[in-house]
């Protein structure tokens, strides 16, 4: 049987893995996969898989479907606090929820009359709003989306669904990308990718959240190598993030715990499974899992 080969760097992370369970892939044949979201209830796993403009569903037991196609070249998902759907969108340059019915709602197209450029990744906070980080990938080339001219700064978005109401809150990064909260809510990272196309920034942000805004934002953790497109927390708040050589475990003082390999460049994870013990990794051009002796925060 294959082992995990993961790399302890403190000596805590042999704790939180689980010696005898391999990294395994899933499924392969995609062609850029990203934004994985687990649904515990409906036992599955969705995920995009960009370039093909299509979002996946994987179900265990009898592997891939198509759960949406065209996708809009949808990126990251997350759930909301009543389960439904809500994803990223390049090609409309919009965040939309999916209601039970499978009706989609447009909850964030544009700010203060302009486009929004391409949103990439969600998480939505317990009190119902709606964050996403709105880089300019999705327009830069027909690949991801469609190449358009940039309208607004790459900047973080909350959006209040009640009013429908807006706001800037992070806009002094190059490239906002991946973005969580801590397990309390106290804390919001945020991922800086800039460096994909220069020198520029390549690390993980924290900010103190007062008055249900980031403040005092300090940087937390540089991913090398590689970069943190997309991450999720533990629910002892302990940071999974994507790296070019598999995922990384990053501690709440920032100090780097261990890797796990993993055969592709890593663009994102999830947790999932009973105990949400599961690691789902979306990987270029597959996906994989691994079981942690961890569990994700619990979501719906
Ligand atoms: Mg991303």
């Amino acid at each position: 049987m294959p082992m995990l080969t993961a790399e302890v760097i403190d000596p805590a992370f042999s704790r939180f893995i689980i010696g005898n369970a391999p990294v395994i892939q899933l499924a392969t044949g995609f062609s850029w996969v990203e934004g994985p979201v687990w649904f515990g209830d409906a036992g599955c796993l969705l995920f995009s898989d960009i370039p093909s403009n299509r979002i996946l569903r994987w179900t265990p037991g009898s592997g891939i479907t198509t759960y949406r196609a065209p996708s809009n070249y949808a990126n990251g998902h997350t759930r909301d606090r009543e389960g439904r759907l809500v994803s990223c969108e390049h090609g409309t340059r919009r965040v939309t929820r999916t209601e039970h019915d499978g009706t989609i709602t447009v909850i964030a197209d544009r700010f203060e009359g302009k486009r929004l450029n391409s949103p990439n990744d969600v998480v939505v906070k317990s009190d119902g709003t709606i964050w996403f980080s709105d880089p300019h990938y999705g327009i830069m080339t027909d690949y991801e989306g469609f190449r358009a001219e940039q309208e607004l700064p790459c900047r973080v978005y909350r959006v209040d669904p009640a009013t429908g109401e807006i706001a800037v809150m992070i806009d002094d990064m190059q490239c906002p990308n991946g973005l969580a909260f801590s397990p309390d809510e106290g804390l919001l990272y945020v991922a800086d990718t800039g460096r994909m196309f220069s020198d520029d920034p390549q690390h993980i942000r924290v900010y103190d959240m007062e008055g249900g805004r980031p403040v005092r934002g300090r940087h937390f953790h540089t991913v090398s190598p590689g970069c943190a497109d997309g991450f999720r927390l533990d629910s002892e708040g302990y940071l999974w993030t994507s790296a070019a050589d598999g995922v990384h475990c990053i501690a709440p003082d920032g100090h780097l715990m261990g890797k796990i390999p993993v055969p592709e460049l890593v663009s994102n994870i999830c947790f999932g499974g009973r105990a949400k013990h599961e690691l789902y990794i979306t990987a270029t051009s597959s996906l994989y899992r691994v079981t942690l002796n961890r569990s994700g925060v619990q979501r719906p």
